[in-house]
């Protein structure tokens, strides 16, 4: 058997720069560990861990994409779920117009949080906003991050309690953020070098598969270049969808775990719930592009 169709790769990953729990220096180690093959680290709206993940060196076994996952809004056309994530591979980390984007969702982030803050305070849920910077350090603070106290001082006993009761979407203290759309993510990904690809598609929640293709459709002609195919909580059967969909349409396929270390127990970076295999051939396809 040919051993790279074998060697599996992760190009979905958390760092504490944004609300993984592993650092990009041990995420490199990690990674070796492993003996993945390639990886990405895709953090929310900020490249600060892929940076720093290139300045500390890359090892010589671990193929590296530098990455981001940007919090877009959906076409207008197609509402879906609060989800909506564009990934970009192979950006340059040091484009003006990509940073200067991410600063201005990193300011929104930062206004958003104390405004989760006062509504879990007005639940009687006694936390400030210094408690968590305190608790993870200077990083770009989510809900994961809140999550994460509010469990540690034992208002939840999990953290997707903490979503399912409070912070999720439609729940009592959750508070939207400003969003850039799809079509300037995908812009700014292109204008950055970049290879934009829509994450998590099983994650939409589209009422039929009919309606996933056209969003996919209507985002390749914005210049969308791929599908997360492979990803942790993707059934065989969507995987299968997925994959249908990019090779009908000449997208590429990419896939990870979307690991966030401790802030996702069930999910092992290369492994997902234990049976992800993201083949390293996707890799190499990404980077012929
Ligand atoms: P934020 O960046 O504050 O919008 O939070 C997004 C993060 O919250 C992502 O890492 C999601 O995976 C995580 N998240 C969203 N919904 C849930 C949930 N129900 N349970 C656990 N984590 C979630
Ligand atoms: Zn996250
Ligand atoms: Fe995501
Ligand atoms: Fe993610």
């Amino acid at each position: 058997m040919d051993y790279n169709k074998q060697a599996r790769i992760d190009l979905h990953i958390h760092s504490t720069a944004s609300d993984g729990t592993f650092s990009p220096s041990e995420i490199l180690d990690l990674a070796q560990k492993l003996n993945l093959k390639a990886i990405a680290i895709t953090d929310h709206d900020t490249i600060d861990g892929s940076k720093e993940a290139i300045a500390l060196g890359i090892p010589p076994s671990v193929k590296f994409l530098t990455g981001i996952e940007i919090s877009a809004s959906s076409p207008p056309s197609f509402p879906c779920s609060e989800s909506f994530h564009i990934l970009g591979y192979s950006i340059r980390l040091d484009d003006p117009a990509l940073n200067k984007t991410l600063e201005i969702l990193q300011q929104a982030r930062k206004n958003r949080n104390p405004q989760i803050i006062e509504r879990l305070n007005d639940l009687g849920i006694d936390l400030t906003l210094k408690e968590v910077i305190d608790k993870v350090g200077e990083c770009q603070l989510g809900r994961p991050h809140i999550a994460q106290l509010m469990l540690k001082k034992g208002y939840v006993e999990s953290i997707s309690e903490a979503f399912n009761k409070y912070l999720g979407k439609g729940k009592p203290a959750y508070v939207d953020k400003y969003r850039i759309d799809c079509a300037q993510a995908i812009e700014i990904i292109l204008g950055a070098g970049g290879i934009p690809v829509i994450a998590h598609p099983f994650l939409l929640k589209f009422k039929n598969d009919a309606l996933l293709e056209d969003l996919i459709l209507s985002l390749k002609e914005m210049g969308l270049k791929g599908i997360e195919v492979y990803y942790s909580e993707h059934r065989a059967d969507q995987t299968a969808n997925y994959a249908d969909i990019a090779n009908r349409h000449g997208l590429l396929m990419t896939g990870g775990t979307d690991f966030h270390g401790s802030l996702k127990p069930d999910i092992k970076m290369g492994y997902g719930k234990g049976d992800l295999l993201v083949p390293y051939e996707l890799y190499e396809k990404l980077v012929r592009k």
